[in-house]
C-alpha cells in the first residue's frame, strides 16, 4: 500500500533522540532547533518522561471516558498551579485542530451565536471551523467554506469593535503569537481590548495557545503577558513533549452538561502521564526562566548577523527575517551543517524552536553555522 502523499519530506530518517540532538538511520547527528515544530517542549526522551509514561503502559494504557480517572484530576490540579489558573475547568482531546474544533464547538453552545472572528495570517488547525478560522484558502475545502468566518487585521481595536457590535459573532479566535503566519503578536493592550469587547458583546474570546503555550513563550501561556481574560485557551503540542494529547481550558462562567463535548481517546492514561511529566519538568528544571535566558542569548547572538532584518517572538518562539528568502539557508543548516530549523508563511522568516532546556552551547553552534553559511 502507498502513503497518501500530501507532506513533502526531507530525505532524512530520524531513528533515535536525546535532548535537543537526532540520530538518524546513517548514524549522523543533528541538532533539532524545529522540536518537531514546536512539540517537543522537555527535550527528546527526557527520562522523567520516559519513566512515566513506561510506568503507566506497565500498569493501564487505555480506558474510556465512561469511568473515573484519577490522572485527569492529578493533570487539572497541576495545571491549575502551572498556569496559575486554578479557576478554569479542563477538557482533554488529542491535538490542536480539536482544541479549537471543541473551543469554537462551546462557544457556539453558549453563546447562541455562529459568526466567528478570525485574523489575517491565522493558522487554527485542519478540522472542520478550525481549518475556516485559518487564512489560507488553499486548505479549505468546499465544506469547510461554510462556516461564516470574518478575518481582521491583528491589533486593530476600532476594527474588532465595529464587527463585535453587530451582535452576532460566537467567537473571536487568535494566537498570541502566531506560529505558521510568521511570529507577529497580539499586543497586550489589543489582548486586553478584545477581552473586554467580547465580555461586553456576549462572545467567547479563544486563546490559541496550542503553539505558544506550556512555556514556549518563556510564560506559562503567552497572553498572560497581559491581563486579557479568554473565555477559552487551547493548547497541545508541548503538551505532550510528542505525546499526541490536546486540550481546552474553559472560564467557569461556561456551564458544562453530559454530552456537550467528548472523544474516545482525549484524556487517555498514558496521555495524562505523559503531560504530568512535562509540567514536573517544566517546574523542577526551571524551563520557563531558561526559555527567557536563552531569549536574550539568542537576541544577543543574532546581532550583526549579515541581512538579518530583524529578530522575531518570544521566549523560545523565536525567528530571523532576513533580506532574503530562506529556503536554500534551510536546506543547508540540514544538509551541511546537521541543523534542523523551521519555516512559515513568510518566506524570509527562518524559525527556531527548541527544546525550551536548550543551552548556550547549542545556539552557538547555531549561530557559528549560521556566520559559515551566510
Ligand atoms: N493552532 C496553532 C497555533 C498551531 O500552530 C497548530 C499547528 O501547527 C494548530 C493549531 C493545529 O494543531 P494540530 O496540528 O495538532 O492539529
Amino acid at each position: 500500500m502507498e502513503l497518501f502523499e500530501v507532506y513533502p519530506l526531507f530525505d532524512i530518517t530520524p531513528v533515535q533522540a536525546q535532548g535537543c540532538w537526532i540520530t538518524d538511520s546513517n548514524g549522523k547527528k543533528y541538532l533539532d532547533l524545529y522540536g518537531g515544530h514546536a512539540v517537543i517542549s522537555i527535550g527528546h526522551s527526557h527520562p522523567r518522561y520516559v519513566g512515566r509514561i513506561t510506568k503507566q503502559l506497565g500498569k493501564m494504557a487505555f480506558y474510556s471516558n465512561s469511568v473515573q480517572n484519577p490522572l485527569q484530576r492529578e493533570l487539572a490540579d497541576s495545571l491549575g498551579k502551572a498556569s496559575g489558573l486554578e479557576a478554569y475547568h479542563l477538557f482533554l482531546c488529542n491535538s490542536g485542530a480539536e482544541a479549537n474544533e471543541n473551543a469554537l464547538k462551546l462557544a457556539s453552545f453558549h453563546t447562541g451565536k455562529s459568526r466567528v472572528i478570525a485574523f489575517k495570517n491565522s493558522f487554527h488547525g485542519r478540522t472542520s471551523a478550525a481549518v475556516a478560522a485559518t487564512d489560507n484558502p488553499a486548505i479549505v475545502s468546499p465544506l469547510n467554506a461554510q462556516q461564516e468566518v470574518t478575518f481582521l487585521p491583528l491589533n486593530q481595536a476600532e476594527v474588532l469593535q465595529r464587527e463585535l457590535e453587530k451582535g452576532d459573532v460566537c467567537a473571536v479566535i487568535l494566537e498570541t503569537i502566531q506560529g505558521v503566519g510568521g511570529l507577529d503578536k497580539a499586543e497586550p493592550a489589543f489582548l486586553e481590548l478584545a477581552s473586554a469587547l467580547c465580555k461586553r458583546y456576549g462572545t467567547a474570546l479563544i486563546a490559541d495557545e496550542v503553539q505558544s503555550g506550556f512555556g514556549r513563550s518563556g510564560r506559562f501561556f503567552a497572553f498572560q503577558e497581559s491581563r486579557a481574560e479568554p473565555g477559552i485557551i487551547s493548547m497541545a503540542k508541548g503538551m505532550g513533549n510528542g505525546f499526541p494529547v490536546g486540550g481546552i481550558l474553559i472560564h467557569p462562567d461556561f456551564k458544562a452538561s453530559h454530552g456537550l463535548l467528548g472523544t474516545t481517546f482525549g484524556g487517555n492514561h498514558l496521555a495524562c502521564a505523559a503531560s504530568l511529566a512535562v509540567l514536573e519538568v517544566l517546574e523542577s528544571e526551571n524551563l520557563l526562566s531558561n526559555a527567557r535566558e536563552m531569549e536574550t542569548y539568542f537576541r544577543r547572538r543574532a546581532a550583526n548577523l549579515p541581512g538579518l532584518l530583524q529578530v522575531k517572538g518570544q521566549g523560545l518562539m523565536l525567528g530571523l527575517e532576513f533580506e532574503f528568502e530562506v529556503a536554500p539557508l534551510r536546506k543547508q543548516l540540514i544538509y551541511d551543517y546537521g541543523i534542523f530549523t523551521g519555516s512559515s508563511k513568510n518566506p524570509k522568516l527562518l524559525r527556531v524552536l527548541p527544546a525550551l532546556n536548550i543551552g548556550k552551547q547549542e545556539l552557538d553552534l547555531f549561530f557559528q553555522a549560521l556566520k559559515n553559511a551566510l
